[in-house]
């Protein structure tokens, strides 16, 4: 591997080494940015974006709430469980199978317990299980 020389060498992609590579790019040297695991740093994968994500987030299930309790009060209850519903179809469908092939039949025999638990099949009527009719 051919041997490479550079004026500066930044250690770590997050946001400080992202911001002091935006600058040393202005400057006539030849700059190296290190990264070991992922660029962007706890900003980009823990930190600003994905906070500033779930808040985001929050407000607009909260807004929904309130929307729900201004205009039909009896369906507050259904709604809360209409959210518990999703947040385990979610866990489901999107944590644990969000990464498997159903390549072969076998694969989908193998998640049908879990999925079957989630009652989805048994749906009747306009959404009745779940109280948002
Ligand atoms: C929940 C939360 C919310 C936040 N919200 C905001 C916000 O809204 N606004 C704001 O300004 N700040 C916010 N912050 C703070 C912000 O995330 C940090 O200030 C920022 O990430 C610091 O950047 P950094 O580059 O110094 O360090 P890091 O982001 O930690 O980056 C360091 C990088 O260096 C790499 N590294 C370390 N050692 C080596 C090595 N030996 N070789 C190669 N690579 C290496 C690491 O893998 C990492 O990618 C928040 C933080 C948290 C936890």
């Amino acid at each position: 591997m051919p041997r490479e020389r550079f004026d500066l060498v930044i250690v770590g992609m997050g946001s400080a080494g992202m911001t002091a590579a935006e600058f040393a790019a202005t400057l006539p040297i030849k700059v190296c940015g290190v990264e070991r695991d992922r660029v962007g740093g706890d900003c980009l994968w823990t930190g600003c974006v994905p906070s500033k994500a779930l808040l985001a987030a929050a407000h607009h299930a909260q807004a929904m709430r309130d929307e729900v309790a201004k205009l039909a009060p009896a369906d507050v209850a259904g709604y809360e469980r209409f959210l518990a519903a999703s947040e385990a179809i979610y866990q489901v469908g999107f944590e644990q199978l969000g990464h498997v092939s159903f390549e072969r039949w076998t694969d989908m025999v193998r998640v049908l317990p879990a999925l079957l638990k989630l009652e989805g099949a048994q749906l009747q009527g306009p959404l009745t299980r779940t109280g948002v009719a």
